[in-house]
């Protein structure tokens, strides 16, 4: 049998809509917006990929099988909750997280003043340093429905390293 490496990398992607009157917490920071993710919990589409990112490296199912969406209890959860059961899922199978590196994707709203608070929140919550953690902003130039403003997506990788 050959050895595995004591390290993983795992994939994450997440998109919501973008509605009027909803809250816009990103990375567990209340970002000031006329527009906000719609989902069935906070909507923190940020906090969403990133959790996905390491239950995937961990091998491990996806936020919706830790959190169905059609858990009533579920409404309106703050989804730091979310990533660090991932954390803690992943730290059960023996995974400790390297790093996190998030793209948001999106015309609006404005995110670069907020990134170094999103860095430090998305770092506590995840139980790493802040330079553990990237987070980079960019639009789809006017194209889709994301272009439009019409949705937020984040794509994000996560590596974890053997305890
Ligand atoms: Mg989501």
């Amino acid at each position: 049998m050959s050895a595995t490496p004591p390290f993983r990398i795992g994939l994450g992607y997440d998109i919501h809509p973008l509605v009027a009157g909803r809250p816009c917490i990103l990375g567990g920071v209340h970002i000031p917006s006329e527009v906000g993710p719609d989902g069935h919990s906070d909507a923190d589409v940020l906090l969403h990929a990133a959790a996905d990112a390491v239950l995937g490296a961990a091998g491990l199912r996806d936020i919706g099988h830790y959190f169905p969406n059609t858990d009533p209890s579920l409404k309106g959860m703050d989804s730091a909750v979310i990533l660090a059961r991932a954390v803690q899922e992943a730290g059960r199978a023996g995974w400790k997280i390297g790093n996190l590196d998030l793209v948001l994707i999106g015309e609006r709203p404005k995110v670069m003043a907020h990134v170094e608070a999103m860095k430090a929140s998305v770092a506590k919550i995840a139980g790493i340093q802040p330079n553990q953690v990237g987070i980079k902003a960019t639009t789809n130039e006017g194209m889709d429905s994301i272009g439009q403003g019409k949705a937020l997506a984040v794509q994000a990788v996560c590596l974890v390293f053997a305890l």
